[in-house]
């Protein structure tokens, strides 16, 4: 991850960064236009890896999780993940 968004690990944390950075480095704003465009680029790369599917922790990407019961196994959709067995990071913007 580029170094203007470091420390970022959320696409709410990104975008606040991102604001931040937009105002300082804006041409219309008196910044530098260069400068703007590399904020933008490292922008859209770290908004790719906040919200990269990440391999759920519940069913290690499976999308399946047993249960017993007693001498019964029952295998269940993961509800940490809907059955999906990736997990987004949360969006709380
Ligand atoms: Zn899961």
């Amino acid at each position: 991850m580029s170094d203007y968004f470091d420390g970022c690990t959320t696409p709410a944390e990104v975008k606040e960064r991102w604001r931040a950075l937009a105002r300082r480095h804006h041409p219309d704003r008196g910044g530098d236009a260069a400068t703007f465009h590399r904020v933008k680029a490292a922008y859209d790369m770290a908004m790719v890896e906040v919200t990269r599917p990440i391999v759920c922790e519940h069913c290690h990407g499976q999308g399946r999780v047993q249960q017993r019961h007693g001498f019964n196994v029952a295998t269940l959709r993961c509800a940490a993940c809907h059955g999906k067995g990736r997990t987004y990071r949360g969006d709380d913007t």
